[in-house]
């Protein structure tokens, strides 16, 4: 069960988390940083960057207030008081001791490492004094990466179920996320937002039976609520969905961070704190049910048409196009073909001219700003009649630039002018998804 920052943000959220944990069984519980405070210690590591000792000192402070007023609103007994004091003081002044005019990266990932360290600790000793007994998993003491910086899987295994076996009485485990030693031994972390690849990790090297994320959205939505109204909760999605869903915008878990529960076939569930109750999404390998899941938009797309001058072979044309991109590391979203052309997207201006420059070398280029890619999820295999028609004809009213359709056996997308993209997507969940 993984818990992000916002979730255990306050003190208020601890004890609505703590309430979730208990009597579930003996779950393994991730955590991330209080909301903010990773963000803060990216800031006081920005500080000593620049050798403003000072500057980090008087974050340290405030950020320290912060956490001395969620202790006291945390315990009411006062010796579990006394021993969550006596932690985050000893975090704050390993802290301060990192404040030093010799500053480097290991003493940034340490400082980096701070935020779950005192998560875990509050929520650790807030079970305790509650009356349950927690056992605690340290993450540098089993999460590990190897020389190409991807997580040592049978090490994570093996020592997890060591530590899990000097403490088998447990009710259940807390741990961090985001946090781990690198090769060398050294304190180091997954990249922000990691907490959720640690939970996945756990999940695979343990063989849960699921993986639940923990949130405060109700699962993934089959629209953007923030445009069209009348959204509802996905209950399930096969991977490959919610990757589709992930790469064209969709605000979903990032594919990368569930690779090893996909890999590991464990199902991933999308939980909301505020409303536990909730069925949320589960997201996992078994097959599509005959659906049109999710619709969901990307923007900020350019467009750009690349006409044969015929002066190459078609082969030898479309070889050169990709070359282009490929040689400016420039990853394309959308392709669309015709005899004499092709059309890409991309989704910035990054090394954009030079590569217009290039192709102009190959044909005539045309370029079309401000777009959105609207892709459509769901069973879109090519032998089910009818739902790459029922997108279509939603999309009646609306200029379509482009299409995309048969790259995956569970998308379709459309590339529409930014302006029409509230449009698109209302019309889309009319007519895919009728309301009653
Ligand atoms: N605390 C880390 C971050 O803010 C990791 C996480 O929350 O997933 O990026
Ligand atoms: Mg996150």
């Amino acid at each position: 069960m993984k818990f992000g920052g916002t979730s255990v943000g306050s003190a208020e959220r601890i004890k609505n988390v703590a309430s979730l944990i208990v009597g579930r069984g003996q779950n393994i519980v991730v955590l991330s940083a209080m909301s903010g405070t990773t963000n803060t210690l990216v800031e006081i590591s920005d500080y000593l960057r620049h050798r403003n000792v000072n500057g980090a000192k008087e974050v340290i402070n405030s950020l320290e207030k912060k956490y001395q007023k969620t202790i006291s609103l945390l315990f009411t007994d006062v010796d579990y008081r006394m021993e969550a004091d006596e932690e985050i003081r000893g975090i704050f002044s390993h802290l301060r001791s990192l404040c030093r005019e010799s500053f480097n990266e290991e003493d940034e990932k340490e400082i980096l490492a701070q935020g779950e360290m005192m998560s875990t600790t509050l929520m650790y000793l807030y079970l305790h004094q509650q009356g349950v007994n927690a056992g605690f998993l340290p993450a540098l003491d089993f999460m590990r990466t190897n020389e190409n910086c991807e997580a040592d899987s049978e090490y994570i295994r093996e020592r997890l179920e060591a530590l899990m076996e000097e403490n088998p009485g447990a009710e259940l485990y807390v741990t961090q996320g985001y946090i781990c030693r690198n090769c060398n031994g050294k304190v180091d972390n997954l990249q922000r937002g990691g907490s959720d690849l640690t939970a996945s990790l756990i999940g695979a090297a343990v063989v849960a039976s699921e993986i639940e994320i923990w949130t405060d959205i109700d699962g993934m939505h089959n629209n953007d609520p923030r445009y069209v109204e009348n959204t509802s909760p996905v209950a399930e999605l096969h991977f490959d969905e919610a990757a589709e869903l992930a790469y064209f915008g969709a605000k979903i878990l990032h594919p990368a961070c569930v690779l090893p529960a996909k890999v590991n076939n464990i199902p991933v569930r999308l939980l909301n704190t505020m409303e536990p109750a909730a069925r949320g999404t589960l997201i996992h390998n078994t097959d599509r049910s005959r659906t049109i899941k999710a619709v969901a938009a990307k923007d900020g797309i350019i467009a750009i048409k690349i006409k044969s001058s015929r002066m190459l072979l078609a082969s030898v044309f479309m070889h050169r196009v990709f070359e282009i991109f490929d040689n400016y590391r420039k990853p394309i979203d959308m392709i669309a073909t015709s005899e004499v052309g092709v059309t890409v997207t991309v989704d910035s201006h990054l090394k954009l001219e030079h590569i217009l420059d290039e192709l102009k070398e190959i044909g005539t280029v045309k370029v079309d700003e401000d777009m959105a890619i609207i892709c459509v999820v769901g069973d879109l295999h090519w032998r089910n009649c009818g739902f790459e028609a029922a997108a279509l004809d939603a999309l009646r009213d609306i200029p379509v630039r482009m299409v995309s359709y048969g790259g995956s056996d569970c998308n379709i997308s459309f590339l529409v002018s930014a302006a029409d993209k509230v449009a698109a997507l209302r019309a889309l969940q009319e007519r895919l998804f009728p309301a009653g």
